[in-house]
């Protein structure tokens, strides 16, 4: 089969990108997680009023007929398990996130440790699609590659999840090059479990697990901030998931924006 995208030639390039990769000061110290560890810049008190404020502004701008589609139940679209990262916005569906999406949210973007949640977004509401979410920098995933011995038990368990993902990754590259591929190995590791779990549905085809990176720092050379496709339904292969079924509403110039790997092959 000719290939649209090189496949070696694609690892080759984002190799580049990934090793101009900038460590964030957060994790510099190698203690940091989602959240960093520099000072929030607003008191408590302020932090309180702009979330009540800022609520109001949200009411001010949205009369209350945006409320009516909901007023006895939800119908959401899409569930997604995202990492908890403040840097990973909910605006997948535009300005119009309410009754689309199913949210859960920790870090590291984990199914298990979510997994009744889970659950109930794909099995009762239900959603046709369930993506998992992964990010760029993320600290969740920086500090199981690490010495994480010194956290609280319940960071430790979330960490300790993440086990089978560095335990995969090639020692051969260096830090932040086995760091922005961990991230991408940990959805592949979390679709893998959602596919698990939820095979019956796949298997019928009620359900379609998509497995995607939020890249703020253009590590895939796609522009920063572009939700990068990295698997459908256990596929990796950027070439076979550009010609998945799934993608098949999306022209072609945009499935090419939206599908890469950096662990291809894994
Ligand atoms: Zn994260």
């Amino acid at each position: 089969m000719k290939r649209i995208y090189p496949a070696r030639h694609l690892f080759l390039s984002l190799a580049v990108a990934t090793s101009l990769f900038v460590v964030p000061a957060a994790f510099a110290s190698g203690g940091g997680h989602d959240g960093g560890t520099a000072a929030p810049a607003k008191s408590a008190e302020e932090t309180i009023k702009a979330a009540v404020n800022g609520n109001e502004q949200f009411k001010a701008h949205h009369d209350s007929h945006h409320f009516d589609a909901f007023q006895s139940g939800q119908a959401p679209n899409l569930t997604v398990v995202a990492c908890s990262d403040s840097r990973v916005h909910t605006q997948l569906f535009g300005m119009q996130p309410d009754n689309n999406i199913f949210v859960i949210r920790n870090i590291g973007n984990q199914i298990k440790n979510a997994e009744g949640s889970v659950d109930y977004g794909v099995r009762h509401l239900p959603t046709r699609v369930l993506l998992v979410l992964g990010h760029s920098s993320c600290g969740a995933i920086k500090a199981a590659m690490g010495d994480y011995s010194g956290e609280t038990t319940g960071i430790k368990a979330e960490l300790d999840a993440l086990k089978p993902v560095i335990a995969a990754e090639d020692r051969n590259d260096e830090t932040n090059t086995r760091w922005g591929k961990n991230v991408e190995r940990n959805v592949d590791f979390q679709v893998r479990t959602a596919m698990e779990l939820y095979k019956d549905k796949i298997a019928g085809g009620e359900l379609t697990v998509v497995g995607g990176v939020y890249d703020f720092n253009d590590l895939y050379g796609k522009g920063r901030g572009t939700l990068v496709v990295t698997n459908i339904n256990g596929e990796t292969n950027p070439n076979l998931i550009m010609a998945h079924p799934a993608l098949k509403e999306l022209g072609k110039g945009e499935v090419v924006n939206h599908v890469g790997s950096l662990a291809p092959g894994l």
